[in-house]
C-alpha cells in the first residue's frame, strides 16, 4: 500500500477542519463589514465582543496541537506531490501559518489587541485636537509590543518577522537597497516635473452630483469586469474590500461632490482588489489558499487598475465621451487631453492618500525608514514628529501644517503596529508596473484593447497568471513566474518616465 493512500484521509480531515475555521473567520468578517456599513453605533460594544469571540474560537481551533500533528503526518504525502498542486500547496501554506500562529502566546495577542483598540480611540481624539502628545505614550507602548511580537521569531532584522506577516519572503535586507535606489531615481524626476509649469486641474473640483458619480462609477467597474452577481458596492467613510467567499466580494466607496477623482479612482482601486478575490480558482474555496498572495501582490492589482489602466490615455479615449455626456455642464469645454492631464497632475503634498503616482512612493518610504529606526531603537517616539517633518522637508520640500497632517495622518501605527505596515504599498506599485509590462509583452493587444473598451484581454491574462492561484505562490515566486525576472524597480521607473515626459513635455532622466 502506498503512502499516498494512507495519508489521503488525513488530508481530507485537515481540509474539513480548515474550512470550519475559515467559516468562523468569515463570520467575524461579515460582522465587521456590517459594523462598518449599516450597523447603528449603539451596537459597537457588543459587536466588538462578538467579533473577538469568533476570532478566539478560530484561533483556538487553528493552534490545536492536533492540527500540527496532521500537518506532520502529511509530510510524506506533500513530498510525493508536485510543488504547486492544490494539495501540496494547501499543506505547505497551512504549515507556514500554523508555525507562525503557535509562536505567539494567545495572552500576548489578547493584550496587544486590547491595547490597539484603546490606542486607536486615543489617536482619533489626538488627531482631531492636532495634539501628538496625547497619543505619544500609546505609540510608545505599541512600539514595545511590536518589538516583543518580533522577538517570538528568529530574525536578522527586528522588522523582518513583522514584514513577513504580510509580505512573506521580503526582508529589510531586500527592501532597504531597493527603496534606496527607487528614492534616488524618483527625487530628480519629481524635481523636474514640479519645476515645470503646473497643470490646471480645476475642472476636477467643480460640483459633481453624487448620484451621477455613482452611476458612472458603476458602469465603469462593470465594464472592467467586476461581477455584480458575485459582489456589491456600498458607501463608507474609508473605502475597503471584503471577501466572504469567491462568490461574494464586496467593495465600498466614498463620494465627494466637490472632487470628481476621489470616488472614481478609489472605486477602481477597490475593484482591482475585488477582481483578484473574484478570480481565485473555485477549488480553493474555503481553504487558506483562497486569498491574495501577499499585501504587495494584492496592492499591485489595485494600483494596476487604478493607475496604469484607470489613469491611462487609452482608458479615457474610451470613457471620456460618456463622462462628458453625463457632466455636460462641468466638462463640455474640457478636452479629453486636458482632462487626462488634470487627473495625472503631479504635486508635492503632505498627505499620502492624496498623492499622485509619482510622489506616492516617497511618502511610503519615509514611513518605512522611520518604522525601522523606531524598531531599531534609534528613534524615540517623542522625536518622531520632528523626524517626520525633517524627512518631508528633504523629500517633498514641505513641512506639514500640524501633526494631524503629518505624523498622525495614517491609522496604521496607532490602530495596528509599528513594522510591516507600509512596504506593501510601494511593493504594489513596483509589482504592478512589472506585471503590466509582462502582460503587454505577452500580448500587445492588451493596451489597444483598453482604448477600445475591451478589458477582457487584460482581465483574463491576470486571472490566468495571478488571480486563480490564490496563495499557492509567495510574492517572489509569483513575480518570477509571471515576469521571468525577480522584483525590480526598472519597469516602474520606465513607466513613470514614459508617461510623465509626455504629459509634462519633459526629457526625464533615463534609467541607467
Ligand atoms: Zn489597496
Amino acid at each position: 500500500m502506498s503512502t499516498i493512500s494512507l495519508c489521503e484521509p488525513k488530508y481530507l480531515e485537515l481540509k474539513n477542519r480548515l474550512s470550519q475555521i475559515q467559516d468562523l473567520e468569515v463570520a467575524a468578517c461579515v460582522l465587521n463589514w456590517d459594523q462598518t456599513t449599516y450597523m447603528p453605533t449603539g451596537g459597537t460594544y457588543a459587536r466588538g465582543r462578538q467579533i473577538a469571540t469568533l476570532k478566539e474560537f478560530a484561533h483556538e481551533k487553528f493552534t490545536d496541537p492536533t492540527i500540527g500533528q496532521l500537518l506532520e503526518d502529511l509530510r510524506p504525502y506533500e513530498k510525493s506531490l508536485p510543488y504547486d498542486c492544490t494539495e501540496a500547496s494547501l499543506i505547505r501554506v497551512t504549515r507556514r501559518d500554523y508555525e507562525r500562529a503557535i509562536r505567539v502566546p494567545s495572552e500576548f495577542m489578547a493584550k496587544f489587541s486590547q491595547h490597539q483598540a484603546v490606542s486607536y480611540e486615543t489617536w482619533v481624539k489626538a488627531k482631531s485636537l492636532k495634539d501628538f502628545s496625547i497619543v505619544q505614550p500609546y505609540l510608545e507602548k505599541t512600539l514595545e509590543l511590536s518589538q516583543e511580537l518580533a522577538s517570538f521569531f528568529p530574525y536578522q532584522h527586528i522588522a523582518d518577522p513583522l514584514i513577513d506577516f504580510v509580505d512573506e519572503g521580503m526582508t529589510v535586507s531586500i527592501l532597504r537597497p531597493l527603496f534606496k535606489e527607487l528614492r534616488q531615481k524618483l527625487l530628480p524626476i519629481v524635481e523636474a516635473i514640479t519645476s515645470a509649469p503646473p497643470i490646471d486641474d480645476s475642472c476636477l473640483y467643480q460640483h459633481y452630483p453624487k448620484k451621477q458619480q455613482l452611476k458612472f462609477g458603476h458602469s465603469v467597474i462593470e465594464r472592467i469586469g467586476f461581477d455584480f452577481q458575485r459582489g456589491r458596492q456600498d458607501e463608507t467613510p474609508h473605502p475597503f474590500t471584503s471577501s466572504f467567499s469567491i462568490g461574494d466580494v464586496r467593495i465600498t466607496t466614498r463620494v465627494y461632490e466637490d472632487n470628481f477623482t476621489e470616488a472614481l479612482f478609489s472605486t477602481i482601486h477597490e475593484v482591482g482588489h475585488a477582481l483578484y478575490e473574484q478570480g481565485i480558482a473555485l477549488e480553493l474555496e474555503g481553504t487558506p489558499l483562497a486569498e491574495g498572495s501577499s499585501s504587495g501582490i494584492h496592492e499591485s492589482q489595485s494600483r494596476l487598475w487604478e493607475n496604469i489602466v484607470g489613469r491611462s490615455r487609452g482608458f479615457w479615449e474610451c470613457f471620456y465621451p460618456q463622462l462628458q455626456g453625463i457632466f455636460l455642464k462641468q466638462l463640455s469645454r474640457v478636452s479629453a487631453s486636458e482632462f487626462y492631464r488634470a487627473i495625472n497632475k503631479v504635486a508635492n503634498s503632505p498627505i499620502r492618500t492624496d498623492a499622485d503616482e509619482v510622489t506616492y512612493n516617497l511618502h511610503v518610504m519615509i514611513r518605512f525608514d522611520l518604522e525601522l529606526a523606531m524598531l531599531e531603537g534609534k528613534l524615540a517616539v517623542k522625536d518622531l514628529p520632528e523626524a517626520w517633518n525633517e524627512r518631508y522637508k528633504t523629500d517633498l520640500g514641505l513641512v506639514p501644517a500640524n501633526d494631524s497632517e503629518g505624523v498622525m495622518q495614517d491609522v496604521h501605527w496607532y490602530g495596528d503596529m509599528v513594522g510591516g505596515m507600509f512596504q506593501g504599498y510601494t511593493l504594489g506599485n513596483l509589482i504592478a508596473a512589472q506585471i503590466y509590462e509582462a502582460s503587454v509583452k505577452f500580448d500587445p493587444e492588451v493596451t489597444f484593447g483598453i482604448e477600445r473598451g475591451n478589458f477582457t484581454l487584460l482581465h483574463k491574462w491576470l486571472k490566468h497568471n495571478i488571480y486563480q492561484h490564490g496563495r499557492k505562490y509567495t510574492a517572489n515566486e509569483l513575480i518570477n513566474r509571471v515576469t521571468g525576472k525577480p522584483l525590480s524597480i526598472d519597469p516602474f521607473i520606465r513607466y513613470i518616465q514614459d508617461k510623465y515626459s509626455n504629459i509634462y513635455h519633459l526629457k526625464l532622466p533615463i534609467v541607467a
